[in-house]
């Protein structure tokens, strides 16, 4: 069934109802206005421009608590990289969570937010020289090695006891996008446990006498709806923990909690995480007669994914066989429907009126330029308008590219009806200044 022929049953994008779980915390229509942290989405296009990434503060806070308070003993690792900006590690480390970086440059944000060293977890399949001594430099606590290579390096680099993770594929399928999907075996990520490589890894870092073998990490992928798959990962990592006879005392799920993009797409079931992780870990650990390790886990697009709302501006409306509507964003503020046939909602905001299917594309020179095909908007939108894209908190400020040389736009922080800018919108001066 397409789109269109749903329609009477679905509602449509404009009726005055929002999409459940999508949006930030207490978001509401006024009139034909949407409400975000307590501001017209309309005066804020207004004050700061489109396009523009509105981050409501309240939102992002409210979801590193629930973490914390869903898994009070397990360390809560915000992942940097779905957001990197010094005002958002801020926040993180009010809220008592840890920070894990995967490059020198994730890390300077981290230093400029002033994030405690004893709470930085450092990742990435490559690190690079200049990447492991900033590391060090810090006092990063622990650098979770992903390659024989790596180890080899950091052995020689370290001059006491850096504390190390090794980064493992458990070969657990996680269902998701096979862009995302890095627990599976076959792949450029960690030290496959099936092969050996990872009891391998271990045997490596124990004979390092600066590293100290801290814990065993893994993460299965991204966009992961199923509890059952974190369960498996449990089993097989506390499997290795046993036979490989050292004493390890940290185990890391890693991150990938889903989030939702589209009406109806299921919210990450934190408490049934918790409770059968929990039970998991506990039920593995007495059946192989280990001391339960402690977990933490990397929650990044589950935590601000949904505090994010993006502002564009209609620029022009054009019919073919079907209706294109473009913006002035696109795949440079976000590329994930091109990377990976990401999908969004978009609401029309300021006006309503009888809904029809479109394609919203943006202005870059590509065809697969698009940003959401077949979304509902009022039939005779125009340039103009004003459109919202909810759950666009994760890995859109983070993928942004100046292709077209395009600037890439600000993130506004709202809450309680104050924003203000905490990432500036680029300037051609910015842009100018790399050029020689
Ligand atoms: C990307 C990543 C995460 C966070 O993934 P989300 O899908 O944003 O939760 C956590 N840990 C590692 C190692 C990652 O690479």
């Amino acid at each position: 069934m397409t789109l269109a022929e749903l329609l009477p049953s679905t509602g449509c994008s404009t009726e005055p109802v929002l999409e459940d779980g999508l949006w930030p915390d207490g978001t509401r229509l006024a009139g034909q206005d949407l409400v975000i942290g307590g501001l017209p989405a309309t005066q804020l296009a207004a004050r700061f421009g489109t396009p523009c990434q509105v981050l409501d503060e309240r939102t992002v806070r409210a979801r590193a608590r629930a973490f914390r308070t869903a898994l009070p003993d397990a360390e809560v690792v915000f992942a940097g990289k779905s957001l990197p900006c010094p005002e958002v590690y801020r926040w993180m480390a009010q809220e008592g969570l840890s920070l894990d970086v995967s490059s020198a440059g994730e890390l300077a944000l981290a230093r400029a937010a002033g994030f405690p060293a004893r709470r930085i977890v450092m990742h990435g399949n490559v690190k690079t020289a200049e990447d492991l001594k900033a590391a060090l430099e810090y006092g990063v606590s622990r650098i979770v090695v992903d390659s024989f290579d790596e180890i080899t390096q950091l052995g020689a680099l370290a001059t006491h006891g850096q504390e190390v993770m090794i980064r493992v594929t458990p070969g657990v399928d996680a269902h998701t996008h096979a862009k995302i999907a890095t627990g599976v075996e076959d792949q450029k990520f960690g030290f496959s446990l099936a092969s050996g490589a990872a009891l391998e890894a271990i045997l490596r870092v124990v004979e390092q006498p600066s590293l100290k073998l801290v814990g065993l990490h893994c993460h299965i992928g991204s966009q992961v709806k199923h509890v059952a798959s974190y369960e498996e990962a449990v089993r097989r990592m506390v499997g290795l923990i046993a036979s490989c006879g050292t004493r390890i005392g940290q185990l890391d799920l890693g991150g990938g909690f889903c989030a939702p993009y589209l009406r109806g797409d299921p919210d990450f079931d934190l408490a049934g995480f918790a409770h059968r992780v929990q039970g998991a870990l506990n039920y593995e650990c007495a059946l192989h007669r280990v001391p339960p390790p402690r977990l933490l886990v990397e929650p990044g697009r589950s935590i601000v994914a949904n505090a994010g709302v993006t502002l564009y501006r209609v620029c022009a409306v054009k019919e073919s066989a079907r209706t294109f509507v473009a913006v002035d964003g696109g795949m440079s503020d976000n590329p994930r429907p091109s990377l990976y046939g990401a999908k969004y909602a978009v609401r029309l905001v300021g006006r309503g009126g009888k809904p029809k299917p479109v394609t919203v594309v943006g202005r870059h020179c590509e065809a697969g330029d698009v940003l959401a095909e077949d979304v509902l908007l009022p039939r005779d939108v125009h340039a103009g308008d004003l459109l919202a894209v909810p759950a666009t908190g994760a890995y859109h400020h983070a993928l942004a590219s100046n292709y077209n040389q395009v600037c890439r736009p600000p993130v506004i922080a709202v809450r309680d009806g104050v924003a203000r800018p905490i990432v500036r919108r680029e300037t051609e001066e910015d842009l100018l200044r790399r050029y020689v």
